[in-house]
């Protein structure tokens, strides 16, 4: 792999500076540079902001109709509903899921998003078809993303028999964490569903990622226990609860215990910041130690017709849900969609750092602030040290 050297970039908005990637990795990050390798390739930086790579810890690349007609939302407003309206839409969808989650995440990738955690359903109806579809675009797009997999039991795992083995195959086949589904709301039996999908990561040797929608005191108990089986199964670090709406429906004095749990047992929060119901409080978790990230769940799918797999959006939204408008709240909105995101996805070799991965984001904005308020769509992006698009297009 050849170096190249990005030349007059202001790092997350700091003082101009050169960059050099070697063998796919930051070699080098100051000013002057240039001087130093003469020869090298360029990428003339132009000033713009160096961000780096955007990373999507929770979406559903799967279930979206990414690149079809639009098509009018048709659920009501129930959760059962919302299921009974997928399950139809999906069947009527001649699209196969490989074509629209292709179109989807490319979308994502030319506007910077260079690492990705994608729920996928399994049940008895589909088996393990949509977990191997993502499968081969893990490999298919490796020189876009990361392609990170959750298998997902979307219709409930205890409640809807046969999709434990599913589940069982679908980690088997490679997919990397065990997906969960409101223990008591969905699965009417928290206990035994956390039993299965604990059991199933220890057996396979991978993380969780539990969607809990549950709210109050009943969300709160469950909270506890994830983070009881997290610290007996030894999964510090590799758990991460999605949504997680409980903990802003309660009084912070009765979070913060959690909260200190949640810290010490390394297990992550998502949230999209949702603005139509509570959202986890992510000043006071960050300060707590908590790490929460941000992504945009469903994508244009039969569940909403909204998003565009843009994470300096999901970054503006955050902030637009908690009211911030300080460039240092701006600055920990960008926060949920990068470093946080990269530390709850365990992306180690993350950041603008010597010896980290070649997963770089130009744009030209002003500063970090204005760059998640302006959203600039003509980006450049570097992928393991490697343009792969350009002026906001993909290239190659
Ligand atoms: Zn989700």
């Amino acid at each position: 792999m050849t170096d190249l050297l990005i030349t007059d970039v202001r790092p997350l908005g700091g003082p101009a500076a050169d960059l050099l990637l070697r063998g796919g990795r930051i070699a080098a990050l100051g000013a002057g540079l240039a001087a130093e390798v003469p020869d090298a390739p360029r990428l003339e930086g132009r000033g713009r902001l160096l961000l780096p790579g955007l990373v999507e810890p929770h979406t559903h690349a799967d279930k979206t109709l990414w690149g079809l007609p639009w098509r009018p939302h048709g659920a009501g407003d129930t959760l059962e509903s919302l299921i009974q309206n997928e399950r139809r839409v999906l069947a009527a969808t001649a699209t196969p899921t490989i074509e629209r989650a292709a179109g989807l995440l490319r979308q994502m990738a030319r506007l910077g998003t260079t690492a990705v955690r994608c729920h996928v359903d399994v049940h008895p109806e589909a088996g393990v078809a949509s977990v191997e579809a993502l499968l081969r675009l893990k490999q298919d797009l490796a020189h876009l993303l990361d392609l990170q997999l959750v298998a997902f039991p979307q219709q409930g795992l205890l409640i809807r028999p046969g999709t434990y083995e599913l589940m069982d195959e679908a980690l088997r086949l490679g997919v990397e964490t065990v997906g969960g589904l409101d223990p008591c709301g969905i699965e009417q039996d928290p206990v035994r569903h956390l039993e299965a999908v604990f059991g199933l990561a220890v057996k396979h040797g991978r993380g969780v990622d539990i969607h809990l929608h549950d709210l109050g005191t009943q969300g709160l108990w469950q909270v506890g226990r994830i983070v009881d089986f997290t610290a007996r199964h030894g999964l510090e670090g590799r758990v991460m609860i999605s949504h997680a709406f409980c903990l802003g429906s309660a009084h912070w004095d009765q979070v913060a215990p959690l909260a200190e749990r949640l810290a010490r047992h390394g297990v992550a929060i998502m949230t999209t910041a949702p603005a139509d119901c509570p959202a986890p409080p992510v000043r006071q978790l960050r300060a707590a130690g908590v790490t929460v990230c941000s992504g945009n769940d469903g994508i244009r799918d039969a569940w909403s017709p909204f998003g565009n797999g843009d994470q300096l959006e999901r970054a503006l939204f955050v902030a637009l849900r908690f009211d911030w408008r300080r460039d240092e709240d701006l600055a920990v909105a960008f926060d949920c969609v990068s470093g946080q995101a990269a530390k709850a996805l365990g992306l180690d070799d993350y950041g603008l750092v010597p010896g980290a991965r070649g997963d770089l984001l130009l744009v030209a904005a002003e500063t970090l602030g204005a760059a998640v308020v302006e959203r600039p769509q003509a980006r450049t992006v570097i992928r393991a040290g490697r343009v792969v698009a350009d002026d906001g297009r993909l290239v190659g």
